[in-house]
């Protein structure tokens, strides 16, 4: 930059540093994505051509940012694992955030001007957050919240616009469900000839991504997908090196 008398205001400036050797976390999430799921129509409870938009753009943003290691998303959000020692813009926090809510948003939106009729009058927008964990069991139950969060609204979901189906109004099928629980809606959607357990797993697990050796060339990294539980210790024994 060029030196000029105007340059003072630039100690206005402030700067936060995510700090150093711990995980951080960055998670997107779409701006109204309840209207603008209904304006583009999407099929409820789950839209599958939306949700694989979502996976290109995360798909898309781990290529562009090597430093993301892992990623978990469902509905109109998508949360980013960094690498520990990561100093990517020196771990600026204004920088990682606002180039992943950018990045994602326009590769989002490239892909979904593929599969739907993009009107300008509704565009899709993400914000982003990024939290700074200082440990791999936090960072384990973070993703565990974002699965358990996945099931919990798709089991309502599910059930919800199943008796709206039925024949009930929407507030009659919230009023429904107002107070049961897990298995009460379960077994709801049984006598609707529904079970649960064989819905897709993309629907009732969201998706994970993650960057690891490739089986036959140990050296070569990929990025994998996989509609698999992260809940439970298997998942992150058989990776332990995401969390190095
Ligand atoms: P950073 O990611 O740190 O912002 P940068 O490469 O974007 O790096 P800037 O300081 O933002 O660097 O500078 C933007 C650069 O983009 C300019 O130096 C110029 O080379 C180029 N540029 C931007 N707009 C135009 C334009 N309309 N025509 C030609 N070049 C442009
Ligand atoms: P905010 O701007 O505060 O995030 P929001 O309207 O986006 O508000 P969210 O809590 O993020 O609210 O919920 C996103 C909503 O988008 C879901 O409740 C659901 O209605 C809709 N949605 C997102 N993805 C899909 C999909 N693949 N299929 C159907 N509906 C979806
Ligand atoms: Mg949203
Ligand atoms: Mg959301």
């Amino acid at each position: 930059m060029a030196n000029s008398k105007y340059e003072y205001v630039k100690k206005f400036e402030r700067e936060n540093y995510l700090l150093p050797d711990t995980y951080v976390v960055i998670r997107v999430d779409g701006k109204g994505f309840h209207k603008f799921s209904k304006f583009y129509n999407f099929d409820k409870p789950n839209d599958l051509k939306a949700l694989e938009v979502m996976n290109t753009a995360a798909y898309n943003l781990m290529n562009q940012f090597g430093d993301i290691v892992m990623a978990y998303g469902d509905s109109d959000e998508y949360s980013f694992l960094l690498k520990r020692s990561s100093e990517v813009y020196q771990r600026r926090e204004a920088k990682w955030v606002s180039l992943f809510a950018s990045s994602f948003t326009a590769y989002y939106l490239m892909e979904f001007s593929k599969q739907f009729d993009l009107q300008s009058k509704m565009v899709p927008i993400f914000d982003a957050r990024a939290v700074v964990y200082p440990n791999p069991q936090v960072v384990q139950d973070y993703f565990r919240w974002r699965q358990v969060d996945c099931h919990i609204n798709n089991l309502y979901n599910t059930t919800f616009w199943k008796l709206v189906e039925s024949g009930m109004t929407n507030q009659e099928a919230e009023n429904r469900l107002i107070g049961t629980l897990s298995a009460d809606k379960n077994e709801l959607l049984f006598k609707m000839g529904i079970n649960y357990n064989n819905e897709p797993e993309i629907f009732k697990k969201g998706t994970i991504f993650v960057r690891e050796p490739r089986e036959d060339k140990k050296r070569k990294q990929v990025v994998n997908k996989y509609h698999i539980d992260l809940i439970k210790d298997d998942f992150w024994h058989s990776r332990e090196g995401l969390l190095q």
